[in-house]
């Protein structure tokens, strides 16, 4: 099976007339181990389908499936999904072995993994060093490694990217692309869905384009083919 499944989803902000149709018959499979980039300008309904998988936003038709689980009515801390988001949304009161933490006890890992885990997660990222700091204290792009070692901690089957190197700044830009393509192939089993509106961020590091417009799929394939197409 495929490790993510969109079956016709349909997601609508508000009801009637002055509804925002976000994605419209949305279709998508992604194999084990792809890595899969949602392309299009802002607003074609890239996020929509990141919340509809991550369970943060309900399709209004249509299923979502996780393996051949399907995950459509599951709350977001069951799907076992690791999210990473342009802002990296750390608490800033905890310190970052504390924020990776947090998620660990969501998923209700048990208390004595949860520091083995976040030792692991923060050396994937390379930021062994920093657990005891407060996120005021690193730069963004530090930051932006502990929300992505937040996610590895769950070790999800699924890692879903939502710009997030969008907030950097263009060098830092650069290096962080390189280490997410080392994290990708230290990961060969994570499925990944990587959202941009960037066509050199979707070229690094997918395996497939998937181009969104107007809320639908517009077209889906290698990077080859589709700059092939007439
Ligand atoms: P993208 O990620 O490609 O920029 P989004 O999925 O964020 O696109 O948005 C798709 C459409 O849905 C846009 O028209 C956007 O304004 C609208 N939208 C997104 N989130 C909401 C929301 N919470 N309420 C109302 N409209 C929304
Ligand atoms: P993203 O960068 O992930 O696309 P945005 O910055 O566009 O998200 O939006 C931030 C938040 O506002 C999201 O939770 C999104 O669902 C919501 N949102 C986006 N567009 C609209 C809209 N037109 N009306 C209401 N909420 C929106």
């Amino acid at each position: 099976a495929p490790a993510i499944t969109f079956d016709r989803v349909n997601v609508a902000y508000g009801r009637g007339k002055t509804a925002t149709h976000a994605l419209v018959d949305f279709n998508l499979r992604v194999a084990p181990g792809e890595t899969v980039a949602l392309l299009g300008p802002s607003g074609s309904g890239k996020s929509t389908a990141l919340k509809a998988l991550a369970g943060f936003v309900r399709p209004t038709s249509g299923s979502v499936k996780l393996g051949t689980r399907d995950v459509t009515n599951l709350p977001p801390a069951q799907r076992g999904i690791g999210v990473v988001v342009q802002s990296y949304a750390l608490f800033p009161h905890m310190r970052v072995s504390e924020n990776v933490a947090f998620g660990l006890r969501a998923h209700r890992v048990p208390r004595s993994e949860i520091g083995p885990r976040v030792a692991e997660a923060l050396d994937m990222v390379g930021m062994s060093a920093y657990g005891k700091r407060l996120p005021r204290e690193l730069s963004g792009g530090q930051q932006q490694r502990i929300a992505i070692a937040r996610a590895l901690a769950i070790r999800p089957g699924v890692l879903l990217l939502d710009e997030p190197l969008a907030a950097l700044d263009a060098q830092l830009r650069e290096s962080m692309l390189g280490e997410l393509a080392r994290l990708r192939a230290a990961l060969p089993d994570t499925a990944m869905l990587y959202v941009t509106h960037d066509q050199s961020e979707a070229l690094a590091l997918a395996d497939r384009i998937a181009v969104m417009r107007n809320a639908r799929l517009a077209d889906i394939d290698t990077a080859e083919a589709l700059w092939k197409r007439p």
